[in-house]
């Protein structure tokens, strides 16, 4: 039999043995890593809401209101008025009918897709789409087909044959790719499901306080949010807490709580939590956060066209990855770590996060880095581009 400490050995000669960093000091531009002072470009806090002192008063005033804990999942007593609140607050920002929380962004998948698609329905999952909405794909029991990143004209094939065998057909993509940082033919992804009478979800984690005039996403730059059937995010990243959403229809709202697991057997989150989201998604949206947003994107330019010099990089989102030499693992690490010397953090992204042969540096901007910051990390790359 093989043992746990064998599997251990044969990810270490992989290259792709993880272990946890320790973060010493609260998320901000310069963190205490490990023990020493670096700057962070890992982190998917774009906005810096979440060292917000608003956000931080609006938590702590909650806890005395409403304690730590909520004591029970939602179907039972957890179901307290700080998540009602979140939560009619999203859909009235999404649009929708209707809303629901949940504890993170994972648990929204998981509990999403495997509480609306079961035996007999397709989910159709770009390629590159995130862990948690395949464990839900594959959760839910539906026959699960991909298309190739972006690919449209696979797409078109798989809903062809698809809406004629199947139940339901849910596509699934994301907004901003969590990996790559480039973002769906949306426009085109919708046409293609509405020519079908297919369902579409769109993961917006990396696309909310991003894309839109209000920081909303991806779906609100192309102002499409109708044709969206399930808006998905997280609050954990931009919103800078932690928790994930969806919204659409009331329907699609009632069966997720009827029959999505991970919502049902599940304790709610703390209400501290979904008061400090709330907050956090007024200030996202508010002239603030559009402030916050014009710099995060001035910072993603600059950066950009600094590495102009090797490279020519789009700048679509916050998330820049650099691929390193033939994409293995160990050449991602030797770059991380080299940063590192530098007083500066970007980590390594390695199979099974991203493709074999396709590991990567996953640099995240954010509105807080300086002008020196980003110099500083163009630098260091381009010195290990042309050594
Ligand atoms: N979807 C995407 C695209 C993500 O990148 C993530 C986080 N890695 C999630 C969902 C899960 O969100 P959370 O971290 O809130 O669980």
């Amino acid at each position: 039999m093989r043992s746990p400490e064998d599997e251990l050995l044969e990810l270490e000669q992989q290259s792709l043995r993880r272990a946890l960093r320790w973060v010493g000091s609260e998320q901000s531009r310069e963190i205490l890593l490990d023990g020493k002072s670096v700057v962070n470009f890992a982190s998917n806090d774009y906005l810096g809401l979440a060292s917000h002192p608003e956000i931080i008063a609006a938590m702590k005033n909650a806890l005395d209101v409403w304690g730590a804990g909520s004591g029970a999942s939602r179907l039972i007593t957890g179901s307290m008025t700080p998540h009602k609140n979140l939560e009619k607050y999203i859909a009235q920002l999404k649009g929708c009918e209707a809303a629901l929380s949940f504890s993170t962004g994972y648990a929204a998948s998981v509990a999403t897709l495997s509480g609306l698609m079961r035996k007999g329905d397709t989910v159709i999952l770009d390629k590159l789409a995130h862990a948690s909405l395949i464990d839900g794909a594959k959760l839910s029991g539906a026959t699960i087909r991909v298309f190739p990143h972006n690919g449209l004209a696979k797409l078109e094939r798989l809903l062809e044959s698809s809406v004629r065998e199947s139940g339901r057909v849910l596509v699934v993509t994301e907004s901003v790719f969590s990996m790559d940082g480039d973002v769906a033919l949306l426009e085109e992804i919708i046409s293609l499901k509405k020519k079908y009478g297919a369902m579409l979800l769109v993961d917006e984690a990396h696309g909310l306080g991003i894309h839109g005039d209000r920081g909303l996403g991806l779906i609100e730059h192309y102002g499409c949010a109708e044709d969206v059937d399930i808006h998905m995010g997280t609050l954990g990243k931009s919103a800078g807490v932690a928790g994930g959403y969806i919204a659409g229809s009331q329907a699609i709202i009632d069966l997720v709580v009827n029959r999505g697991r991970a919502f049902i057997y599940s304790t709610a989150p703390p209400p501290a939590q979904a008061v400090a989201a709330r907050k956090a998604l007024e200030i996202l949206t508010s002239s603030e956060g559009e402030k916050r947003r014009e710099k995060l994107w001035s910072n993603i330019r600059k950066l950009t066209s600094m590495l102009t010099v090797v490279r020519e990089i789009k700048p679509t989102s916050a998330i820049i990855p650099w691929r390193v030499g033939d994409g293995e693992a160990d050449e991602a690490l030797q770059i991380s770590n080299r940063l590192l010397e530098f007083g500066i953090f970007v980590p390594a992204i390695r199979y099974p996060t991203v493709p074999r042969g396709t590991a990567r540096l996953r640099i995240t901007v954010t509105a807080s880095h300086t002008e020196g910051d980003l110099a500083q990390l163009a630098e260091v790359l381009i010195s290990s581009e042309v050594r």
